[in-house]
């Protein structure tokens, strides 16, 4: 007789919607840190991974540094926020590096809308020119060498003013989607300007030419 299989039950799957409204207000959360410069990395297929051997960012988190690993982007986004989805979704992946023991989650990943700027006739300036552009600048160096290509970034560019962030314990959003991630998603939108907030600069002093 075959044995009975039983799937455990996962329990804190991402994304989810956020609602100001069902939401409560923790004050023993505090503001999240963002010590952000700017840093060399590469493209790895979609994500931006950052080196490891330079000079970091990194959010100080419950007293906790935690450094930035990668950050990529989900067009359309993927969190709701009272309703409303942006155009794209920003994580930022940083590494809790007390864990197992101080926290029960591997990495903290803040997730930050983008959206485009309105124009002086109200019209939302699309930002699909501007992923595509960075998408492009992955293809042709995918030509060059491989999939990689190396660059620098200063991370802050994306971050709206107000840094408010919902807090929730999930999961990856890809692959195995394990539950391993202490969420903070940024409240209000980052409105981008400009053709290319990315910032991508292979001339900077990160460059290599490997
Ligand atoms: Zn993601």
């Amino acid at each position: 007789m075959p044995a009975p299989l039983v799937t455990p039950q996962l329990t804190q799957q991402s994304p989810i919607k956020l609602h100001t409204m069902r939401s409560y207000y923790a004050p023993e959360l505090r503001p999240l840190e963002f010590q952000y410069t700017k840093v060399a990395g590469t493209l790895v297929g979609e994500e931006f991974v950052l080196d490891r051997t330079g000079a970091g960012c990194h959010v100080v988190f419950d007293g906790m540094e935690c450094p930035l690993r990668k950050l990529h982007f989900h067009a359309p986004g993927e969190h709701r926020i009272d309703g409303m989805v942006s155009e794209l979704e920003l994580h930022l992946v940083h590494e809790i590096l007390e864990y197992p023991d101080a926290y029960p989650s591997a990495y903290l990943v803040v997730g930050v809308m983008l959206e485009s700027k309105t124009d002086k006739t109200g019209q939302a300036q699309p930002l699909a020119p501007w992923l595509r552009g960075h998408f492009d600048a992955r293809a042709v160096a995918r030509g060059r060498r491989g999939d990689r290509q190396e660059y620098e970034v200063d991370p802050s560019v994306y971050l709206p003013e107000d840094r408010a962030y919902f807090r929730y314990e999930g999961s990856l959003t890809t692959g195995d989607t394990e539950e391993v991630v202490t969420w903070t998603v940024l409240r209000d939108f980052r409105t981008i300007e400009g053709p290319a907030p990315l910032q991508l600069d292979p001339r900077a002093a990160g460059w290599s030419s490997r």
